[in-house]
């Protein structure tokens, strides 16, 4: 069970979107600190245990920052997010860049910001050398173990799955690698989303703890480091339970001892690249009601859309909702609680007991700090709004609402003539 918190008190809340205007993103930096120190210190056993932060979970140079002072890395995809941890003040190994379909100028951007390469695949080796001149000295590579586990319903069957090098390439990938000068090496997988179940993130640490032995005694490799991933879930609903960083950690260094140290593959740092565990549960979308209205359902129309929160529409996820004020209402009625989007999926919540609604009644939307925001798009034309971070001393705003004139920017009023017919 998970006691669904506010980070403000009620009254403060509504007092502040008064203020602000609805609707908004809101995190509590507090928290999201505390946490990320908790993880790192359930950890702690492990000389060099890092947290890659997946950038794409809560894109926003702020919370970077905070994270980067905690300690943590940062985990990209992309060149924007790239620059993003650049300019969050990360650089080197403590960046950790994934790539899938990757761009040549991607790959060479993130060698020359020194980040760590992590290869998709054994063509991509390729690639690199092509972009950048050469492998880089440390190099990773991302495992998919195909039948050998079997996934889960975000991330999907790993042998369905797109991503990362398949067992019968993955020791051809390091004895290239290390024919082409690369003298250390990574081990990286990402096997479960949202995944609550710990001994599923136990098992993928013993899976790669084995492939770190394999790959040993197959080619005289000794791997550096392992990234776990991410993946690591968190209670959308009042009833799940959250993962303990201390629980897993202790059986990850059971494994550790038995599958590790006693073989003398010691040392071997270990890493995650989690975004959803540490931002999700700490970010919150709060909007106001519009409409209610009885058709052959009860609606209740609020002023976000699923372009500011998709995970509802696109996983049918659930998120916990708190009407401001009527905490302690009875929960008597059934409500569809819906965005002004001309797309019928544009629900928050389908048949949710909630207290009886009001129009202009404010509510918050629990659960949104990891892949809410992020996710945003301008269908319908909808502008993507602010996001504020309560820190210690205050609440700040680090991102503004978007302006029609934001929205144009690359509109060409006046069309721009390439070539003639
Ligand atoms: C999405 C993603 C993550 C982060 O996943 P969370 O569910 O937010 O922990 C980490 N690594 C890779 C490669 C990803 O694609």
């Amino acid at each position: 069970m998970t006691e669904k918190k506010l980070p403000l008190a009620s009254s403060t809340l509504i007092d502040f979107a008064k203020r602000n205007g609805t609707p908004f993103h809101i995190y509590d930096g507090i928290a999201i600190r505390k946490n990320a120190e908790n993880m790192l210190s359930a950890f702690s056993w492990s000389d060099g245990f890092i947290n890659y932060f997946a950038v794409k979970a809560l894109p926003n140079v702020n919370i970077l920052r905070l994270l980067a002072s905690a300690g943590f890395g940062a985990d990209c995809s992309s060149l924007p997010e790239l620059l993003l941890a650049k300019e969050a003040g990360l650089s080197g190994e403590k960046i950790m860049f994934t790539s899938n379909d990757t761009a040549d100028e991607e790959f060479r951007a993130a060698y020359e910001i020194g980040a760590v390469l992590n290869l998709d695949d054994i063509t991509h080796i390729d690639h690199v050398i092509r972009s950048c001149g050469k492998l880089p000295e440390l190099i990773s590579f991302r495992y998919n173990p195909g039948s050998e586990r079997t996934g889960n319903a975000i991330i999907g069957n790993p042998v369905e799955a797109k991503y990362g090098v398949p067992h019968r390439d993955i020791i051809k990938c390091y004895e290239i690698a290390r024919d082409n000068g690369v003298k250390r090496f990574m081990l990286h997988t990402m096997v479960a989303s949202n995944e609550l179940e710990e001994d599923y993130i136990v098992e993928t640490a013993r899976m790669l703890f084995s492939l770190v032995a394999e790959i040993h005694d197959k080619t005289g490799i000794k791997i550096e480091r392992i990234d776990l991933g991410g993946g690591i879930g968190i209670p959308y609903r009042p009833e799940d339970t959250a993962i303990s960083f201390d629980h897993l950690s202790k059986r990850i260094h059971e494994l550790y001892e038995e599958m590790i140290e006693k073989k003398n593959l010691a040392p071997l740092k270990l890493s995650f690249e989690c975004g959803r565990c540490i931002t999700g549960p700490y970010g919150y979308l709060v909007s106001k009601v519009r409409h209610v209205t009885h058709k052959y359902k009860d609606y209740v129309g609020l002023d976000a859309t699923m372009a500011d929160l998709m995970r509802p529409a696109m996983y049918g996820a659930y998120h916990h909702i708190t009407v401001l004020g009527k905490e302690d209402v009875l929960h008597d009625h059934i409500y569809d609680v819906t965005g002004s989007l001309c797309e019928n999926n544009d629900k928050f919540a389908v048949d949710r007991a909630l207290p009886e609604i009001d129009e202009g009644d404010y509510i918050v939307i629990h659960d949104t700090g990891a892949h809410g925001h992020s996710m945003g798009f301008n269908y319908n034309a909808k502008l993507r709004h602010a996001e504020y971070l309560i820190l210690d001393d205050g609440i700040y705003r680090i991102r503004r609402d978007e302006t029609y004139e934001d929205y144009i920017r690359t509109m060409l009023s006046t069309p721009e003539k390439i070539t003639d017919r």
